[in-house]
C-alpha cells in the first residue's frame, strides 16, 4: 500500500463555450463537480477502493439534473428515459454494465452489483430491472428523470427522425454523459461511465457508454478510461480499449495514447468527444477534441482542478 491516489471525473464534452455560459450556470456546474470530487476524495482518503470512489463520484453526478445521466437523462423518441452505465475494475478485469434501464435511480450502482454479485457482465431492459429489484435497489417512476430543460430540448426534434446529441441549441452540442476514473492507495484502477444517451434515440439504441472497451475500460497493467462523445464513433473506434492497447503493445504513455486516439483517430472517422484517464503511476489525462469538457481532478495532496473550457479555473 502506498499513499498515492487520484480521482478524475467528467460531466460530458461538446460545444461548451464561455460566451454561452452565465455566471450562475457556471457556479452550478462547478458546485456539482466539486461535490463529486469531494465525495470520491473522502472514499480514497479513508482507504476505500477505486471502485467505491468512482461509484460514489458518479452517483453525485447522476443525482444532479445538470448532466445527461441519472436524474438529468435526456428524452428518447418515445418521450421516455432509457439509461446506461458501466463500471470496470482494473485488478482482475471484472466489469458490470446495464442498458435500457427505465426505472433505476442510480444505474452505476446496479452496474457495480452486476460486477460483484452476478455471473454476468451486461444486463439490459426488464431483465436488468428484475436483477436490480432482487438485489434490493430502489425503483423510481420514469418521470423521476423528467426535467423541464430536457423536455424543451426534445421538443425541437421529437417529430423528426433525427437522433440528436445532448444539446440545447443547434450550434450548442454537448454530450452530458458522466464518468470517473481512479487509482486507489492499493495501486488498483477503476473506471465508471453513466448516461442517458442521445436525445430522440429510438429502436433501443445503445451508445458506447455502457459497452466495456468502448466507453469504459480499466486494466491495472495500463490505465482506467471513461469516455464521452458521439457514441457511434466511440463504439466503432473501441476508444477506451484502444488507448489501453496503445500503452500495452506500443509502450505509449497514457497521455500519448489518449491524444493519438482522441486527437487523431477519432477525428479521422468523424468522432467528437473526449476521455479522462489515470494510470497506476498516478498520471492522469483529460483530452477532448470538442470545445470543452466538464471535468475535475483531485489527488492525495488535495491538489485539485476543475475546468469546462480549454483552460482550467
Ligand atoms: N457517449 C454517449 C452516447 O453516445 C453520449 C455522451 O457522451 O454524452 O450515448
Amino acid at each position: 500500500m502506498n499513499n498515492k491516489f487520484v480521482l478524475a471525473i467528467h460531466g460530458g464534452a461538446g460545444t461548451i463555450l464561455k460566451s454561452q455560459m452565465t455566471k450562475e450556470k457556471e457556479i452550478q456546474y462547478k458546485n456539482v463537480l466539486q461535490q463529486s470530487l469531494d465525495v470520491g476524495y473522502k472514499v480514497l482518503k479513508s482507504g476505500g477502493t477505486s471502485v467505491a470512489a468512482v461509484e460514489a463520484a458518479v452517483i453525485v453526478l447522476e443525482d444532479s439534473d445538470l448532466f445527461n445521466a441519472g436524474k438529468g437523462a435526456v428524452f428518447s423518441s418515445e418521450g421516455k428515459h432509457e439509461l446506461e452505465a458501466s463500471i470496470m475494475r482494473g485488478k482482475d478485469l471484472q466489469a458490470g454494465a446495464i442498458g435500457g434501464a427505465v426505472s433505476l435511480k442510480n444505474p452505476i450502482s446496479v452496474s457495480r452489483k452486476i460486477m460483484e454479485e452476478s455471473d454476468y457482465v451486461y444486463l439490459v431492459g426488464n431483465g436488468a430491472t428484475q436483477f436490480a429489484k432482487e438485489k434490493g435497489f430502489e425503483e423510481v417512476p420514469n418521470n423521476y428523470f423528467y426535467s423541464e430543460h430536457r423536455h424543451q430540448q426534445w421538443q425541437s426534434v421529437k417529430n423528426s427522425n433525427d437522433m440528436k446529441l445532448d444539446h440545447s441549441h443547434a450550434t450548442d452540442k454537448k454530450f452530458g454523459t458522466v464518468g470517473a476514473v481512479a487509482l486507489d492507495v492499493y495501486g488498483n484502477l477503476a473506471a465508471a461511465t453513466s448516461t442517458g444517451g442521445l436525445v430522440n434515440k429510438k429502436y433501443g439504441r445503445l451508445g458506447d457508454s455502457s459497452v466495456i472497451g468502448a466507453g469504459v475500460y480499466a486494466n491495472d497493467q495500463t490505465c482506467a478510461i471513461s469516455c464521452t462523445g458521439y457514441g457511434e464513433f466511440f463504439l466503432r473506434g473501441v476508444v477506451a480499449y484502444d488507448i489501453s492497447c496503445l500503452m500495452e503493445y506500443k509502450g505509449m504513455s497514457l497521455n500519448e495514447a489518449a491524444k493519438k486516439v482522441i486527437m487523431e483517430k477519432q477525428p479521422s472517422i468523424g468522432g467528437e468527444g473526449g476521455v479522462i484517464g489515470v494510470d497506476t503511476d498516478g498520471n492522469s489525462c483529460m483530452i477532448f477534441n470538442s470545445e470543452g469538457m466538464y471535468r475535475g481532478k483531485i489527488d492525495d495532496k488535495k491538489s485539485e482542478s476543475i475546468g469546462f473550457y480549454e483552460d482550467v479555473f
